[in-house]
This record gives structure tokens, C-alpha cells and sequence, in this order.
């Protein structure tokens, strides 16, 4: 059996690995150059654990996880407003919680696929896929890239993100599925020795109203930045995306102002959406991750998800033997993994009305409840969803 997987972000990589291992024969297709190096921390916890854990990527990941102490929320002069210790929700957490640069997940999954078999899996980068059709016996795809052909297969899987082609190509236009939650969020990383040694080991975060501007320090002498700002329409005629990060950043003091004179010209900067189908297969395509299920970056919970539904995708679709069996095997992955979608997906609802407060009440709020969080016996959810909203 043949697979073709367009994307190698995490779920496309883990999608390939599990059916190489299952003895498929996959061409996994990537627009870009190489593995994105764009992104911030992500939490990593819930159903990706026990997935990682059992598909044996665990001990990868947790090689490259980060050491957070606190979560913070500063003011323009570096003044601590609200803090959350985060080793008291990891314990919540059941102490299953790794905090991960995204870039450092999509290695994990990229490094992982030496475990399977030489000659099963062929990876393709610079390839953008441009058609796709998944109506007859075989499924196939067109591309663009250094050498314009088509390639086909059995089945077809679309791991392809949020704004995937395969989903328009087989299931139609992104305008029928993608529900913006009324923000964007850009991640850059820029290399700053002073900045590094003042945020080691916590996210720092502003205190804000309508935007707030994250920051880690990474092992090296990077920072990670996470901007997440108001939805205000597209780029003006002649701007840049770094040219709207600073118009929508000024103002909230040294740190900040240092990122954006090092951000770079064209950072990852998208919309904070779900994609919400009533279908999230058909033939012999589908599709995983992002691409059908997208939670939102407040969910915390997009990598995570990535690779429990690409290891559950893998463990139904790996014994098929026929298009037939490929195709109950797609039924049976919608079914049982569309409720565990739509829960994150309302906790990614619920968190998007609290994380950019709009007013100077709301932002009262959100410190009140962060202070509260230190009182003994704080419910376990308040914490979880702090967690998520605070940490994405
Ligand atoms: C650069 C980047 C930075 C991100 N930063 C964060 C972050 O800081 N915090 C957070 O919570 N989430 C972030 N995300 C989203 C997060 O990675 C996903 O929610 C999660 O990992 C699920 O990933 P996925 O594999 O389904 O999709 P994605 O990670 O989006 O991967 C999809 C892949 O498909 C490729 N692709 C798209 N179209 C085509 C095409 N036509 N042909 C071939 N390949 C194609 C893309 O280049 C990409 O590599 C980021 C995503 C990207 C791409």
C-alpha cells in the first residue's frame, strides 16, 4: 500500500513514521525548503503523552523540552503584575506536562522516522502540492516545485495545517471550514545574549489590554517571542508583517522594542482559528491534524493533538490491505477521534474571550485569578485552563 502525506509539519511526520512502520510505502510532500524553524513553546500534555509514549517519540521529545519555572505577567517597566508557579501545575497536570519549542517537536518527529526501514518513507521538501483528487481507484496529487509533476497512491492524507490545499482540492474552499477567533499570532526568534539572560527559565509576558507579547529564553542566546494582537484586517498597500508587528507592539517598553528591532522581515504571523468539517474524510483521502481539527494556539494543545491523531491514524490505517479496508480504516479514525477535537476545540473557545483582555476590568480579572491560583485547595480546573490560556 502506498501513502501520499502532504505536509511534514508534526502530524504529517508522524502520519509517515507510523505507516512506514506498518510497512506502507509513503512519499511525504513538503512545501517549504526544510524543517520550519518558526514558532514559540507549546505545552505538551493530554492525549500526546500517552501517544508519544507508546509510539516510542517520548524520550525524543522530552530531550529537548525546557525547564520553566513561572509563567509572569510584567508592566512597561518590568514590574511583575501576576505570576504562576508552574511546577504546582505541572503536579495538576499529573506531572505530565513538557514545554516544547515547536521547532524542536517538528526535529523529534523528523529525527524519529530513521526508526523506520530504509526505503519506505521518501521525504520531499521544496515540493508544494498545487491539485489534488481522491475520486476514483487511486488517489493523486499535482505539484509544484523543482521538477512540476504528479504523483499517486492508495490514499491520500492532507497533514497540510491550517490553510491546507488538499482540504480545499478534495473538501472545499477554507471559507466553509475556518472560524477566525478575532486575532492573529506571530512567533519569531531572534538572537539577543542580554535578553536571554533576563527571562531564563519563565515566560514572561505583558500585562496588556488588546495585545500581549511574549517571551522565553532558549538554551542558546535566543529568545523566543509570541505575539498575539486584535485581527485590525490585512496589511496595509506597502507593509511588511514586521512592519504591523511593531505598529501593533509600540509602546510596551525596552524588551519588547528589542525584539521587534530584531524581528525579521516576513515572520510566521497567521489568524488564531479552528477549522470546524462536518466530514473529515472521503475515498481514499483525509485529513489530520490542523488541517481538519484546528484548535487555535489557546487551546495549548495543537502539538499534542498532532500526534495523537497522527499515532491513532497510524495504528487503523497500517494493518489495511486493500482501498477498501483503507477506507473503513478512515471512518473508523473520524469516529473515535472527533470527540477528543471538538472538546479542545471548546476549551479553545472559551479561552480566546479571555486572553486578550479588552478593557482594564477584564485585566483585573485575569490578575485576580492568577493570584488565586496560590490559595490551597484552587480547583484543578481553574488551574488547567490557566495553564492553557497563559502558556500557549
Ligand atoms: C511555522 C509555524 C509556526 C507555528 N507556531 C506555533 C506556535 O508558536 N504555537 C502554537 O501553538 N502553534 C504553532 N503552530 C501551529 C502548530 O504547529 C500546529 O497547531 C500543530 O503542530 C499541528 O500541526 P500540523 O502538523 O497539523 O500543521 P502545521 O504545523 O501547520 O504543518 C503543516 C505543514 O504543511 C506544509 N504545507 C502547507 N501547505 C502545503 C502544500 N500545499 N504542499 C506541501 N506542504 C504544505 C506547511 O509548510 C507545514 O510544514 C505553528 C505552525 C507553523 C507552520
Amino acid at each position: 500500500m502506498k501513502a501520499l502525506v502532504v505536509g511534514a509539519g508534526i502530524a504529517g511526520l508522524v502520519t509517515a513514521r507510523q505507516l512506514g512502520l506498518a510497512g506502507w510505502q509513503v512519499e511525504l510532500l513538503e512545501r517549504s525548503a526544510g524543517p520550519r524553524l518558526d514558532g514559540y513553546m507549546m505545552d505538551f500534555f493530554g492525549p500526546g503523552v500517552d501517544a508519544s509514549v507508546r509510539i516510542g517519540l517520548y524520550p525524543r521529545l522530552k530531550a529537548t523540552a525546557y525547564r520553566v519555572e513561572a509563567a509572569q505577567y510584567v508592566d512597561a517597566e518590568g514590574r511583575v503584575s501576576a505570576s504562576l508557579d508552574y511546577d504546582r501545575f505541572a503536579r495538576l497536570a499529573g506531572g505530565k506536562v513538557l514545554s516544547l519549542l515547536r521547532p524542536d517537536m517538528e526535529k523529534a518527529a523528523l529525527a524519529a522516522l530513521e526508526d523506520v526501514p530504509a526505503g519506505r518513507i521518501r521525504v520531499r521538501y521544496g515540493v508544494g502540492v498545487s491539485g489534488a483528487t481522491a475520486d476514483d481507484g487511486a488517489v493523486r496529487v499535482s505539484f509544484d516545485g523543482a521538477e512540476a509533476a504528479e504523483s499517486a497512491g492508495d490514499v491520500l492524507i492532507g497533514a497540510d495545517g491550517i490553510h491546507s490545499s488538499v482540504r480545499s482540492h478534495v473538501f472545499g474552499p477554507e471559507e466553509q471550514y475556518l472560524r477566525p477567533l478575532g486575532m492573529r499570532a506571530a512567533a519569531f526568534i531572534v538572537a539577543d545574549p542580554e535578553l536571554n539572560g533576563r527571562f531564563r527559565n519563565r515566560f514572561t509576558l505583558s500585562d496588556t489590554i488588546d495585545r500581549t507579547a511574549a517571551l522565553y529564553s532558549l538554551r542558546s542566546d535566543e529568545v523566543a517571542a509570541l505575539m498575539v494582537y486584535r485581527d485590525n484586517g490585512p496589511l496595509t498597500s506597502g507593509e511588511t508583517r514586521r512592519d504591523r508587528l511593531r505598529r501593533e507592539f509600540a509602546g510596551l517598553g525596552d524588551a519588547v522594542d528589542r525584539l521587534l528591532k530584531l524581528c525579521p522581515e516576513d515572520p510566521y504571523d497567521d489568524v488564531v482559528a479552528q477549522i470546524v468539517m462536518p466530514r473529515w474524510h472521503t475515498g481514499g483521502a483525509v485529513l489530520v491534524g490542523d488541517a481538519c481539527g484546528a484548535v487555535s494556539l489557546l487551546a495549548g494543545q495543537g502539538g499534542s493533538l498532532a500526534i495523537a491523531g497522527a499515532a491513532l491514524l497510524g495504528d487503523l490505517l497500517g494493518p489495511a490491505n486493500s482501498r477498501a479496508e483503507a477506507e473503513d480504516a478512515l471512518a473508523e479514525f473520524e469516529r473515535r477521534w472527533r470527540p477528543t477535537v471538538e472538546t479542545a476545540q471548546t476549551s479553545g473557545r472559551r479561552a480566546a474571550s479571555t486572553f486578550l483582555p479588552a478593557n482594564r476590568a477584564q485585566r483585573l480579572l485575569r490578575r485576580w485569578v492568577i493570584r488565586a491560583t496560590r490559595l490551597p485547595g484552587v480547583d484543578r480546573l481553574v488551574a488547567r485552563q490557566i495553564l492553557r490560556t497563559i502558556a500557549t
